[in-house]
């Protein structure tokens, strides 16, 4: 397991209460006599008690540490998700502005992990590339690659590169790239890059992908009236594109994630799995992790696994759909509520029979609670019901039974 210092050290944003910590009442303001600002040891410790917490037992972790340490537990949430988080720097309008000043998505590369690199905005107003599993200690520079990247092309293949202006500034240079480099691997810093070029230069302007938006949008239309024939639309704008290996793109994460919703609907979640699992690797990458579609894909992938019966990986993803939802809705919200319900179910379909029942009894009991009437309560009481139905008919002795 990382260290989770290096990353929470970094955050310097004073915690403030969100909307819903004035709509909601609370019945113990412990939190009222802390200091705004956390010391970042303390916030290390946490974080560390609550990884440690986790070992023994997989739920419950943050509701226990921080009911010992006297903090609110969405405080406490906050900071376990952000130390865990798979990118820590938050896209930003701004930051997709001037993202299209750098380089196109897809390209970049990280030379010690060999995945691609996410553009993210930092908190000190810098724009950077980040590996999505935190490989290296802080994100590289983006405008410094961007230059490197730009004077290289302008050195050894300026004719590829459409410009109204003499010189071309390296930066716009660098924002035509895929048109003549295949790949950019990226080292240590930003001087450190290595180049694949591509065998053809691609030229002219998006035809191709002009085409691949309208085969979309039609596929959109079909895909309640006529599913097979979306199917087919969305097969025709992935040709030539393998979800394994694909590089990120826009019109290929939309249509990935038309394909990956359309299989499961028509019973085949295991031919939606690689789709889903590109369109979320690729909205990951164009829009990062906070960003609503990728959350979507999020759940979509998590859904297909589930689905295609694959329990363990469903688990982990919607362990991290539960995380993100707790640290940006609360984590008494419904859909966190919804997300932890649903993750007893995989818990449940993977033999942890008593962790799944403790996770739903404590679920219905905060839904019950914080969200009263709603139906949903009803319907996780009848999941429970079911769970203890299908113990007592496979004749399984639980010590808590
Ligand atoms: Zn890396
Ligand atoms: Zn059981």
């Amino acid at each position: 397991m990382r260290s989770p210092s290096a990353l929470v050290t970094k955050r310097t944003k004073p915690v403030t209460p969100t909307a819903a910590d004035h709509t909601r009442p609370q019945p113990i303001p412990r939190i009222m006599a802390f200091p705004r600002r956390y010391p970042p040891e303390l916030i290390d410790a946490v974080v560390q008690r609550v990884a440690d917490a986790r070992t023994i037992r997989a739920y419950g972790a943050v509701t226990t540490v921080a009911r010992q340490m006297g903090l609110d537990p969405r405080l406490v949430q906050k900071w376990v998700t952000k130390a865990t988080a798979p990118v820590p720097l938050h896209p930003s309008r701004s930051a997709a502005d001037s993202r299209d000043m750098y380089l196109p998505p897809g390209l970049l590369h990280c030379r010690f992990c060999h995945q691609p690199m996410a553009y993210a905005q930092l908190h000190d107003s810098g724009q950077g590339y980040q590996c999505q599993q935190d490989c290296r200690p802080r994100p590289v520079d983006a405008a410094a690659i961007a230059h490197t990247v730009g004077r290289t092309i302008l050195r050894h293949a300026a004719r590829a590169i459409p410009s109204t202006t003499a010189p071309t500034p390296p930066q716009l240079a660098a924002a035509h790239a895929h048109r003549i480099l295949a790949r950019i691997t990226v080292g240590a810093t930003p001087g450190d890059i290595a180049l694949t070029w591509r065998a053809t230069p691609v030229t002219g302007p998006g035809r191709f992908d002009a085409e691949r938006g309208q085969r979309i949008a039609a596929a959109r239309n079909l895909a309640h009236t006529e599913p097979l024939r979306a199917r087919q639309l969305l097969h025709d704008s992935l040709t030539g594109v393998d979800p394994a290996t694909a590089p990120a793109d826009p019109l290929h994460a939309e249509a990935a994630n038309l394909l990956a919703e359309l299989q499961l609907r028509l019973g085949h979640p295991a031919d939606a799995i690689a789709w889903a699992t590109y369109a979320h690797h690729s909205t990951i990458h164009i829009h990062g992790p906070g960003h609503p579609r990728s959350v979507h894909a999020l759940h979509l992938q998590a859904v297909v696994y589930r689905h295609a019966g694959h329990h363990q990986r469903a688990y982990h993803l919607y362990r991290q759909l539960g995380e993100h939802f707790a640290a940006t809705a609360g984590p008494h919200a419904h859909r966190t509520l919804a997300t932890h319900a649903t993750t007893a179910l995989v818990l449940h379909a993977l033999g942890h029979c008593q962790a799944a029942r403790a996770l739903l009894a404590d679920t219905i009991a905060t839904h019950r609670r914080e969200h009263p009437g709603h139906p949903a309560t009803a319907r996780m009481t009848q999941h429970l019901t079911h769970i203890w139905q299908d113990c007592a008919a496979k004749g399984h002795k639980h010590q808590d039974a």
